[in-house]
């Protein structure tokens, strides 16, 4: 353990910023990991449990995903079978880059009831945390929880979380955090900032003794929570971003928190302006277009959010002119988004054929629609990172953003 907590190097992670945008903290990178490189701003796809729903690593490949996402608490009663295995990486049959949460957002939403979206009505968020039955407790300890799967108790801290994520063994891990809600004052927010930065030296010191088990070096990002108040943003921000073990510190951080939509710009700013600029920054569960572009224009250097997959399920499908539902579209010959290269446009497919195949009785074609639509969603949302990631290269990023966003909201 010794020797492992005086090797601070860590040669096999690493970022390198290839261009920055103008006047503002967003730029265009690489973040080198075990399992390959990230073009940055990259979009991770949400493979749950070390699976995407509905699509093969071979689809992965075909739209051109750089990274998967994996949730450390889906995955813990795994992550032996998966250590066994490799890892994430080889055992998803990925064999790409990949990250896992820490368990956290989860285990505290079943109290909270809130899930990690970007809210527009703060009243909203009240009444739901109002009206779920809380089946998780914090303490500085950890989370206590009633798996609702199958109603034990069960307990998750930082080390347990460090230990669950080395196993599964994904090339960057996130800190374990308290995720706080909308609807949480600012004392409330003090209080479980406290935990969330004792939590990250925690994690850090636990992460440092497990992370080169599987035969290459994982990372571990710090998470930022602080709610919507800037003290409490630039604070944690000063704290993670100098905080070292051993002389060891964060490979990066995750932004998190829930997010008022209006409020997004300004807390990434607050944070990015007080965390070392050489780190990447991880902003966690989000992916509409517009969050994209004040998340990268504000630092924020990948993005994961299970929406892509999700809404195409229900029907949901992107275009460069706004989001259609196929429900409207019966027997179009309408092409999904003539400007698409995903491999559902490029076989021809149209809104009509979709539709039929999402609302026909037959399981396998139902299935069949979800894997077209989901290879046409998650396309959409890496080829807009690609896009934005080629305008900051040629420093045009505003132009870019103006022009996507005028055609896309209207
Ligand atoms: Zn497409």
């Amino acid at each position: 353990m010794v020797a492992k907590l005086a090797d601070n190097s860590n040669s096999q992670f690493s970022f390198e910023i290839k261009k920055k945008v103008g006047g503002a903290l967003g730029r265009a990178g690489v973040i080198h990991t075990p399992h390959g490189d990230i073009l940055t701003p990259a979009f991770m796809v949400v493979g749950t449990k070390a699976e995407v729903k509905f699509m093969t690593p071979e689809d992965l490949r075909s739209v051109n995903a750089q990274a998967m996402l994996s949730n450390g608490y889906h995955l813990r009663k795994k992550s032996a079978e998966i250590a066994e295995a490799g890892g994430l990486a080889s055992y998803s049959g990925w064999n790409g880059p990949t990250l896992t949460d820490s368990g956290g957002f989860q285990v505290m939403s079943l109290g909270s009831g809130l899930g990690k979206v970007v809210s527009m009505e703060r009243k909203k968020a009240v009444t739901n945390t109002a009206h779920k039955e809380r089946l998780a407790k914090v303490s500085d300890k950890g989370v206590d929880f009633i798996d609702p799967f199958d109603g034990e108790l069960d307990f998750i801290g930082p080390e347990e979380s460090m230990e669950i994520q080395c196993k599964i063994g994904a090339d960057i891990h996130m800190a374990f955090d308290e995720l706080t809600s909308l609807a949480d004052d600012y004392d409330y927010n003090v209080a479980a900032l406290k935990r969330t930065e004792e939590w990250a030296a925690r994690s850090l010191s636990s992460h440092l003794m497990h992370r080169d088990e599987l035969g290459y070096r994982q990372s571990l990002y710090g998470v930022l929570q602080g709610g919507r108040w800037e003290d409490l943003r630039r604070s944690t921000a000063r704290v993670l971003g100098k905080m070292t073990v051993g002389g060891t510190a964060f490979d990066g951080f995750g932004l998190g928190g829930a997010f008022l939509k209006e409020d997004l710009g300004e807390i990434l700013r607050w944070c990015d302006e007080e965390l070392p600029e050489e780190k990447p920054k991880h902003l966690l569960g989000l992916s509409r277009p517009d969050d994209i572009f004040v998340g990268t224009e504000m630092g924020a250097d990948t993005f994961d959010c299970v929406a892509p997959t999700r809404e195409a399920r229900h029907g949901k499908i992107y275009t460069a002119h706004g989001d259609i539902n196929l429900r409207k579209f019966m027997d179009s010959p309408e092409a999904l988004d003539a400007y698409c290269d995903c491999p559902t446009c490029k076989a021809g497919y149209t809104r009509g054929q979709l539709r039929a195949l999402w609302k026909s009785g037959d399981v396998q074609l139902k299935q069949k629609y979800y894997n077209l639509a989901s290879m046409h969603n998650v396309r959409f949302i890496v080829r807009l990172t690609e896009q934005i990631r080629q305008s900051i290269m040629d420093g045009k990023f505003y132009q870019f953003r103006d022009t996507f966003l005028k055609n896309y909201y209207g």
